[in-house]
């Protein structure tokens, strides 16, 4: 595939945001049309980020078909690359292409669906809104987005999934969503003393190190490292997979930190953790002040 919108013809991030920009500037105009109440309710939907970003680019109609490339004088047939019945608007591509009016029915939501079609993609989405439960906007919004990611790979791949799978693919991927996000729970430590930061002697350098835990067998490290005046050095923060008690989470932090800055080249003269066992065992055979 030739990405038009590059000279050497390859896609990148950074033209990729640039054409979004130049068809948010011509067909929004300005945020005066949003309503900002509607806006609020899509970023607030429970969807992973990738489905939120693609209905906040239907409702501004600036998903990449092939009508909205032509328009935009890409040379390109602006005719449906799947039925070639009619022009691939994003109403078509999503709803009134016979392979996406297919899914709809599949779903039971199509005699809602048919009303609207004279409409465009926020208004029917706002429709359904009205119509159907929380859960089943949710389910008609992810099955929405497994019809644009079917056509994708139909246009990219020539691979073709029938409608049975396209609402099973997203049923699944709601759900497993859904289930993610009710397991992650964070487990609050309890509230510690807050202790001013004291600056290491002059011309060395102190690692503040932290451990935070995550249902699931996640843990967060971070840590930062400061020279006497406090300007910051360097600093980390990664998730890690494994199961930890506090003490050895602790210890597994200071040892992803000194990794981290021993191979970016930088000292640690002083080291700080809210551990005591931590600081304690380090001590017991460590060259640093802890
Ligand atoms: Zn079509």
């Amino acid at each position: 595939m030739i990405w038009h919108f590059d000279k050497r013809g390859d896609y990148t991030v950074r033209s990729g945001y640039r054409l979004a920009s130049s068809f948010l500037k011509s067909d929004v105009g300005s945020s005066s049309n949003l309503n900002r109440a509607w806006w609020k309710f899509l970023w607030n939907l429970s969807f992973p980020p990738k489905v939120r970003s693609f209905l906040w680019r239907c409702c501004i109609s600036i998903l990449t078909t092939l009508d909205n490339l032509a328009r935009r004088k890409v040379p390109v047939s602006p005719f449906c690359s799947r039925c070639g019945d009619d022009k691939e608007t994003q109403v078509h591509e999503l709803f009134s292409c016979v392979h996406a009016e297919a899914v709809w029915i599949q779903c039971g939501w199509w005699h809602h669906i048919t009303a609207a079609l004279n409409n465009d993609t926020r208004s029917i989405l706002e429709r359904m809104k009205t119509l159907l439960s929380q859960q089943d906007f949710n389910l008609f919004c992810m099955v929405q987005w497994s019809i644009w990611a079917k056509r994708n790979r139909f246009v990219h791949e020539g691979y073709f999934k029938d409608p049975n799978y396209v609402v099973d693919s997203a049923k699944t991927m709601l759900n497993e969503f859904q289930n993610a996000m009710a397991s992650l729970v964070v487990q609050v430590r309890p509230l510690q003393v807050i202790r001013h930061w004291s600056p290491p002697p002059s011309g060395c350098s102190k690692l503040n190190v932290d451990v935070g835990f995550w249902c699931g067998n996640v843990v967060g490290v971070g840590a930062v490292l400061r020279d006497h005046v406090g300007s910051v050095r360097a600093c980390l923060a990664l998730p890690r997979l494994g199961s930890f008690s506090v003490e050895l989470g602790e210890l597994f932090a200071i040892r992803e930190s000194m990794l981290f800055l021993n191979q970016i080249g930088l000292q640690v003269h002083c080291l700080e953790s809210d551990s005591t066992l931590a600081v304690s065992s380090i001590k017991q055979n460590s060259p640093f002040s802890a």
